[in-house]
């Protein structure tokens, strides 16, 4: 289904020379809002889909110019340092906090943009791009602004720049749907296929994705490559990596990209003042990429560590 019209959405970055999430040089585009709460996430600013503070208390003066600044109370300073109402943020569009702040410890994760100015933004790295590169929506969940994906997917499309998208596939169909006319590559989640174990770790079951996974293996005609992020000890193990393989294999597909889990994103956690997990999950050793890496093959199924995945 074409669009309607073109929109605008909230994303919280655009990061160009890209070569891990589809082929060629590519320029990454972050949307804001996610339907999972992972706990391993390395980009915790794109949970939530409105704006929200940054706050770095390291380089805080207190002068409280914040906290009068803001027109609906929403800052509170609790055992040296500041806290953030968050319902209150949530319907905020003037952010006059961090335009007060002089010292850079606030600053605002995300901000609406129409999809006129992003694509004028994203076509300055269009030298880059060469024959086969080209736009990766990712985020936070793409698809959770299914107008705002499709418009500036068919944008590109229709301009002849590779179009792909990472979703974690927890997201009504039709919300995808608008969108797979203008997609060439789908990179898409599976994380564990036991539904209680996913509950506990991403807050949600796992039957929208499995059934999303199903009926996109039919019905999408580019390329779409599944991804295991891969976090020893929640879904690292043989017996489950069988059920992956099994799963993959019932969908007739026969490829999986493995992503490591990491703990880059640490910092982050604590500018938004959230609780920061991933460090009681351990980096995956060699032994362990690699003893998935055979299990996935001995199943048939073609395993792609990292960026591997042969673009
Ligand atoms: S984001 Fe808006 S509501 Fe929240 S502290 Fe800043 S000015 Fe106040
Ligand atoms: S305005 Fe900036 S430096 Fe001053 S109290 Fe608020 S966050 Fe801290």
């Amino acid at each position: 289904m074409v669009p309607e019209k073109l929109t605008g959405g909230t994303i919280f970055d655009i990061q160009g020379f890209s070569v891990h999430d589809g082929p060629g040089c590519r320029t990454l585009i972050f949307f804001k809002g996610c339907t999972l709460r992972c706990k391993w996430c390395s980009n915790p600013e794109g949970l939530h889909q409105f704006p929200e503070p940054l706050y770095n208390v390291g380089k805080c003066l207190f002068d409280n110019l914040c906290i009068e600044a803001c027109k609906r109370n929403a800052i509170t300073p609790v055992d040296a340092k500041l806290v953030f109402n968050l319902e209150l943020c949530r319907n905020c569009s003037s952010f006059e906090c961090a335009a007060a702040c002089c010292s850079g410890a606030l600053k605002i994760a995300g901000y609406y943009i129409t999809t006129e100015k992003l694509y004028e933004l994203i076509r300055r790295d269009r030298q880059y791009w060469g024959d086969r590169g080209g736009i990766t929506l990712t985020g936070g969940e793409p698809f959770l602004q299914p107008d705002f994906a499709a418009s500036i997917l068919k944008i590109c499309y229709d301009a002849n720049i590779h179009t792909s998208i990472e979703t974690c596939g927890n997201i009504p169909l039709t919300n995808i749907e608008r969108s797979l006319d203008y997609t060439e590559w789908i990179f898409y989640d599976l994380k564990q296929m036991d539904s209680k174990r996913h509950l506990d770790v991403t807050g949600t079951e796992n039957r929208l994705i499995l059934d999303n996974a199903r009926k996109l293996a039919y019905l999408f005609r580019g390329r779409l490559v599944f991804r295991l992020p891969l976090v020893p000890g929640f879904n690292d193990d043989d017996a489950h990596i069988q059920k992956v393989s099994d799963f993959l294999r019932s969908i007739g597909k026969d490829e999986i990209n493995i992503l490591p889990v990491h703990h880059l994103g640490r910092e982050k956690y604590a500018l938004l003042g959230m609780k920061y997990y991933t460090t009681s999950y351990k980096i995956p050793e060699k032994e362990v990429l690699e003893r998935v890496h055979n299990v996935f093959q001995s199943n048939d199924i073609r395993c792609y560590i990292g960026s591997d995945t042969p673009f």
